[in-house]
């Protein structure tokens, strides 16, 4: 065997042409899958929030590449030693932050045959099984949320880009506007589009607004109600008001799950107006729309039958590794006009029978993310994955009753899926600034102990605590842990 400095060995070959030799990757590959799998059995020796200081990593890290071929002992001994260190660990239990996601066994697995396989699934003919798979599972997926059939779905890699491609094919919807081939500036006599979103939604919206040329003044934020959904009267009025100003009205984004409080739009209110104005109605359903697996969620995807649009995380509430977002359009050929572009060398012969999935979006390339999805599915089973997501609600309506009993704390919001919204808030104490420091303190006290991880947000101006259960391995001996750490960081803070 060659070697190295430092002595540690190179495989066979590495010095040579070719990839890593076929042994080197067994065993390199078992001690991996043994690493991961005890990583994934307890992580809590790790702290929750990574603790490195801004810079550590890269420090720790050569500033000029490697010249000769460095051995696979040392790489992994730096991942233990550099990188591990500057993970915050979003798979771990005690992870409760923005919201709790999880690379669950299946999917994890899903991703490295979909590594090893590494096909591009740009056309059908590039890997037809990528193709066929991403229908069936998101067709699976679509029937586990009760969207009807006429909705077909595409998977992307964010909501943002989902959202992004959904409000494009909105202004491809506006007859005679020909955003496409005209572009938008420098044509007098064009309305102002609008699109309508409530105050509560995501920035992945305003940013689509950017991007698409409307601009963030084209994007009338619309005030919510005193549950932060958005106020129906008030978006009908806007729409009055911004039609008798001259603006082009096209297209909605309600939300099912905003991102902060996790409030829900009243979505069939917003399809009756997007209906008698003829707007494209999107939904953002990026965090609440799994929910909807739970017979007793179902609800809260009603009217969504009605929109043209939606997205849907299963990196969000459905552990699958990040990436894997689902846009289900009930009016695809409208993202076909919007993006398909079809170069002579892209052309096949089946272009007529099939599904070619680089015409719903910019992307020409795609990985073939539908494998871990589906290997989810598979192996939870819809009644598997419902399970998992009541107790998820289950553990967040136990931290709630907690708070609503503790005469010390107040909860911000309503707890609609598995997301709580509360402060601190000591007897007597009525000074909003002060309230506001106090509960920032606690939120460092609780992140500090590398058990816990939460994130903050701000309700009605006040800084607010947010605690998100989403992780398939938190359990009520976290969420347990969790409380008992608001009660010592709560005497603490006030003293
Ligand atoms: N929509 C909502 C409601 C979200 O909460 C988020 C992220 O948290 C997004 C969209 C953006 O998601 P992504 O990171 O997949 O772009």
């Amino acid at each position: 065997m060659d070697s190295m400095p430092g002595n540690q060995p190179l495989d066979p070959g590495q010095m040579g042409l070719g990839d890593m030799d076929p042994e080197a990757f067994r065993r390199y590959g078992h001690q991996l899958i043994e690493w991961v799998a005890a990583y994934l059995a307890d992580m809590t020796a790790y702290p929750v929030l990574s603790k490195a200081a801004p810079g550590a990593i890269k420090a720790a890290l050569p500033d000029t590449p490697p010249r000769a071929p460095e051995s696979m002992a040392a790489i992994l001994e730096d991942f233990e030693r550099v990188i591990v260190p500057g993970i915050t660990h979003w798979n771990h239990p005690g992870f409760m932050a923005y919201f709790g996601i999880s690379g669950s066994g299946p999917g994890i697995l899903g991703e490295l045959l979909s590594a090893a396989l590494n096909v591009n699934a740009m056309l059908w003919r590039t890997s037809p099984s990528a193709t066929e798979l991403e229908e069936v599972a998101l067709g699976w997926l679509r029937q586990m949320i009760d969207l009807p059939d006429t909705f077909m779905g595409v998977i992307n890699d964010t909501a943002s880009a989902s959202s992004l491609y959904a409000l494009a094919a909105a202004r491809e919807a506006i007859e005679g506007l020909q955003a496409r081939e005209e572009g938008l500036a420098g044509r007098p006599g064009l309305p102002r589009l609008r699109a309508y979103a409530s105050v509560e939604a995501h920035s992945s919206i305003d940013k689509a607004a950017i991007v698409l040329g409307i601009g963030q003044a084209g994007l009338r934020k619309i005030p919510t109600d005193d549950e932060f959904r958005m106020d129906a009267r008030a978006l009908a009025a806007a729409i009055e008001e911004d039609l008798a100003a001259g603006w082009r009205p096209f297209a909605v984004a309600a939300t099912v799950g905003t991102t902060s409080t996790t409030s829900i739009d009243p979505v069939p209110a917003i399809a009756d107006l997007c209906e008698q104005y003829g707007l494209w109605l999107h939904v953002d359903g990026a965090y609440g729309g799994p929910a909807a697996i739970l017979p007793e969620l179902r609800p809260v995807l009603a009217g969504c039958d009605r929109a043209d649009s939606i997205v849907v995380n299963p990196h969000k509430w459905l552990f699958t590794p990040i990436d894997c977002s689902v846009l289900y359009c009930r009016r695809p050929q409208m993202l076909r006009q919007a993006f398909s572009l079809v170069p002579a060398f892209l052309q096949t012969s089946v272009d007529d029978q099939v599904v070619n999935l680089m015409d719903y979006g910019t992307s020409l390339g795609r990985r073939f993310r539908a494998l871990k999805l589906w290997m989810i599915l598979r192996y939870f089973g819809q009644e598997g994955l419902a399970r998992r997501l009541r107790e998820h609600r289950r553990l967040a309506q136990m931290l709630v009753d907690w708070i609503d009993a503790a005469p010390e704390f107040e909860r911000m919001a309503p707890a609609p899926f598995s997301t709580v919204c509360f402060r601190y808030h000591p007897l007597g104490e009525s000074d909003e600034a002060r309230l506001d420091a106090l509960n920032e303190r606690l939120m460092e006290y609780i992140n500090a102990s590398g058990e816990i991880f939460i994130s903050h947000t701000k309700v009605h101006e006040h800084f607010t605590l947010r605690c998100a259960i989403g992780n398939i391995r938190t359990t009520d001996q976290h969420v347990l842990r969790f409380w008992e750490l608001l009660q010592g960081g709560a005497a603490q803070v006030a003293s």
